[in-house]
């Protein structure tokens, strides 16, 4: 990172407005940025066009505003970027790391049951590579979706500067993951890759919750010789059911009329001290308390690099 402009962002999917968790990864995010001169950036991640909700993504961006969380840069949509994203699955197809699959998720079942194989993982079977070319590929069936060919050397490891060394062999632990849904959306782990480095993303900050899809990222960061961000996963809010704070566990919307309460909330979660006076002083005194609190990151990712 060193002599590198520090580069992050945050990135919300438009299914609702803000709730107490995801400020807390805004706050972490932009903190991290500010604490090194850096850039901060909001990407609006509406790939997903069905679960985006009419308005949120303003009403997203108003919360942050309201919180003194401004884009340093003009904030870009997902949904305006597809070009971007076919242009990375066709660098993937020429260099025969993509192909097309025609496996419905009771297909993969069957040919998992018979093989005598129940490789589930977060309840979703593991590919077991059907449709890989050298398997002979579709075979007549209608093409449904894109899959990257996981290289089977893809032993990833990283270290996560909130939580450790980590480790995932992605090619044993999910398979071919999805590039193009069958549905034609662009699948999340193409679209942030491509996103980042078009971005020039030198750190990601977001919650917990999305680490396991790490290695995935980085396997296809190499597959499109795009260079790896740092990572950094902040602690989740939980809901009362000790799940991810989300609308379907009762996570309210940020009163707008209270910022400073919700800022202060999402910043004793990150286990910053408390502040005082106007949004601005606030933020000033987490950006001290962040940088006390990574120095000892900075100089074990010195020592990494
Ligand atoms: N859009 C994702 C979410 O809202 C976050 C993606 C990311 O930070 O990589 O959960």
């Amino acid at each position: 990172m060193q002599g590198k402009l520090y580069r992050g962002r945050f990135a919300p999917s438009p299914t609702g407005p803000l709730h107490a968790g995801s400020l807390v990864t805004a706050l972490a995010s932009w903190l991290d940025a500010r604490v090194q001169d850096g850039v901060w950036l909001v990407r609006l991640e509406d790939v997903d066009g069905p679960r985006c909700v009419p308005g949120a993504s303003e009403q997203i961006l108003h919360q942050l505003a309201s919180c003194g969380l401004v884009s340093d840069e003009p904030v870009v949509q997902q949904s305006q970027r597809t070009a971007l994203y076919q242009k990375a699955l066709n660098r993937l197809i020429q260099r025969q790391l993509a192909f097309l699959c025609g496996c419905s998720r009771k297909d993969i079942e069957g040919a998992l049951a018979a093989r005598g194989e129940h490789t589930e993982r977060h309840h979703n079977a593991i590919y077991p590579g059907t449709c890989r070319p050298e398997r002979g590929g579709l075979k007549g069936k209608p093409a449904r979706a894109w899959r990257l060919a996981v290289p089977e050397a893809s032993n990833i490891t990283w270290t996560d500067l909130q939580m450790g060394p980590q480790q995932q062999n992605v090619a044993q632990a999910v398979g071919d993951f999805v590039l193009k849904r069958a549905d034609g959306l662009w699948a999340y782990q193409l679209a942030v890759v491509v996103d980042d480095a078009e971005q020039g993303i030198t750190r990601v900050v977001r919650g917990q919750d999305l680490m396991d899809n790490t290695p995935r990222q980085i396997v296809l960061q190499t597959a499109l010789e795009m260079p790896r961000p740092s990572y950094r996963h902040v602690p989740l809010v939980l809901g009362e059911d000790g799940e991810k704070l989300s609308k379907q566990n009762g996570a309210q919307a940020l009163d707008l009329s209270h910022p400073t309460e919700a800022l202060s909330l999402a910043a004793k979660h990150l286990g910053l001290p408390p502040a005082l006076g106007s949004i601005a002083e606030r933020l000033q005194t987490w950006v001290n308390a962040w940088s006390c609190a990574t120095i000892a990151t900075l100089n074990a990712e010195r020592d990494l690099s």
